[in-house]
């Protein structure tokens, strides 16, 4: 037993965790953070679901195969002709772990510089904020702090009857570390991990088949948007089939025999690998004492209000575990927020802001409402549009699909949201972003100047078209 106490005890070392605690550490909490997650050397690997086995080494493999892609099937446009190409898929593996391990390392630099304390191993709350704190290596021990604040993330969702068995049945842990590309591969769930997942599998000469138990493709983005992107992912030989439930997964002969319905008619289909990807579910198990006082939602969620606070008195809760959407970023801000609120600061998130990204190709972005919430709440608005191809830069970079869209109220013009489809997608929704948290209206955006010849020009546009005042399209 220690008696160590601590101002935050920290569980969870994802980035809604370990952002939390350099913000602690900076305003000088004496901080212990406790992280589970180790590398394949056994060694503490830090940064969570998001740096070890999500955003981070899913977005190298979208890169490595991108190139892959353009050199084989766009070069030739520009003039470049290369024989010969080949790919080393476990060169490209090796990358990905090499970039997943600066990035661990840096951060226990970080903790370090920090004057956090680290450990590595199982965090469990008691009772009256006491951790129970079980180490990778040693012995059990407890810990006590002003404050605790819960990051444990999230793990995959299974389904019935599909067992994943880490090599021909795989979540998107092993999605990740495929020896080399699957003849064929299913993937159940053509959300956003199928998307990204099935991307790099297809370019890398795959076929592929998703799997989506709805009717609709994205229904969290608007149908221009989710038609535009269906129509994208068709001509890249994506065989994406809506309406399709999943039934059940059976290894056959070393093959995955996948059943599903569809139409009320009961297919099936083999491939080589099946990947899992139907959404993710907090990591609620196991983290709570029979005494912590903290309640769960019937999700199994760790119950908070606006402000991240559980039923326990001093215990927070952030990121992949409590309600809003499952986003690295999203964890993170809502961790700066409870330890500035700790602090007697003003602690803030805004969820209507937090912007949403797919890295396909092209990438796919959002952040507000669409015009189907606006509908449904019954709120006047007007919207604005602009495509790439009527874009000098997009046409010069031979990288035109897709399109920006703004919606704005009707009176006040204020923007409400937006949603872009198109290259650098990712990087062009924080324009938005920063126009709406300063209450910004398409009238701002449209007299902002913009650099020319670039891809924000659309954005400018879209903002401009929304008056039907865009120059380079007809209104
Ligand atoms: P996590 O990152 O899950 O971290 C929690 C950590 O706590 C884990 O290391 C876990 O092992 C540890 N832990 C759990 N319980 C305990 C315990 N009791 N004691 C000690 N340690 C514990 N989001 C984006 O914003 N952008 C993306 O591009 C993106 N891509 C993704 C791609 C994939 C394939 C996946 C799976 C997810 C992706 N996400 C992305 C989602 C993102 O990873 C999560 O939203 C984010 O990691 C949540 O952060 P968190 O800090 O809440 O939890
Ligand atoms: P996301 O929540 O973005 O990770 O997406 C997960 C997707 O998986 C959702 O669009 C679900 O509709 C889909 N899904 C869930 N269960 C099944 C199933 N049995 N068969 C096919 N798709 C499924």
């Amino acid at each position: 037993m220690s008696d160590k106490k601590f101002d935050l005890i920290i569980v969870g070392g994802g980035p809604g965790g370990y952002v939390a605690a350099i913000r602690a550490a900076q305003l000088d909490m004496k901080v212990l953070l406790i992280d589970d997650r180790q590398g394949d050397d056994g060694k503490a690997a830090p940064g969570g679901t998001c740096l070890n086995v999500g955003c981070v080494p899913s977005k190298a493999l979208l890169d490595s195969s991108k190139h892959y892609h353009h050199i084989q099937h766009d070069y030739a446009a520009h003039g470049i002709s290369v024989d010969g190409v080949s790919m080393d898929v476990g060169t490209m593996i090796d990358r990905k772990r090499k970039v997943v391990k600066q990035l661990n390392g840096g951060l226990l630099q970080l903790f370090k510089a920090n004057k956090i304390e680290f450990a590595n191993g199982w965090g469990k709350l008691l009772s009256d904020r006491s951790v129970e704190v079980t180490p990778c290596e040693g012995d059990s021990y407890t810990v006590a702090g002003q404050h605790v604040i819960l990051a444990a993330g999230s793990v995959p969702f299974t389904i019935p009857n599909v067992e994943i068995d880490g090599t021909h049945i795989v979540d998107n842990v092993g999605a990740l570390e495929f020896g080399e590309a699957p003849e064929r591969l299913g993937v159940i769930g053509a959300g956003v991990i199928g998307l990204e997942m099935g991307s790099v599998w297809k370019r890398l000469g795959s076929e592929v088949i998703l799997f989506e138990a709805m009717d609709e493709l994205l229904p969290v983005v608007d149908k221009d948007m989710s038609r535009a992107a269906a129509r994208e992912f068709k001509k890249q030989g994506l065989d994406i089939r809506l309406g399709a439930k999943v039934a059940g997964a059976d290894l056959v002969d070393g093959k995955v025999k996948v059943t599903y319905t569809k139409d009320g008619n009961e297919s099936s289909e083999t491939f080589d690998r099946l990947l899992v990807a139907v959404g993710r579910r907090a990591a609620s198990e196991g983290l709570l004492g029979e005494e912590s006082g903290v309640k769960l939602t019937d999700r199994g969620q760790i119950e908070v209000d606006a402000h991240c606070r559980t039923s326990a008195e001093n215990v927070w809760a952030i990121g992949d575990l409590v309600r809003g959407p499952m986003l690295a970023h999203k964890a993170s801000e809502e961790g700066v927020a409870v330890v500035e609120t700790i602090a007697g600061q003003h602690g803030h998130i805004n969820l209507d802001h937090v912007p949403w990204v797919i890295y396909t190709d092209p990438e796919i972005a959002w952040v507000g409402k669409t015009e189907k919430d606006l509908a449904e709440a019954g709120v006047e608005y007007k919207t604005g549009s602009f495509p790439f191809a009527a874009t000098g830069r997009g046409l010069a970079m031979g990288d035109a699909a897709g399109h920006v869209k703004i919606i704005a109220d009707a009176e006040s013009d204020r923007i409400l949201g937006a949603q872009i489809i198109g290259p650098t997608a990712s990087e062009m929704i924080a324009e938005i972003v920063v126009t709406m948290e300063f209450a910004g209206a398409s009238e701002d955006l449209g007299r902002i100047i913009h650099a020319h010849p670039t891809l924000s020009e659309a954005i400018h546009e879209a903002a401009l078209s929304v008056d039907k005042r865009a120059i380079h399209k007809a209104n």
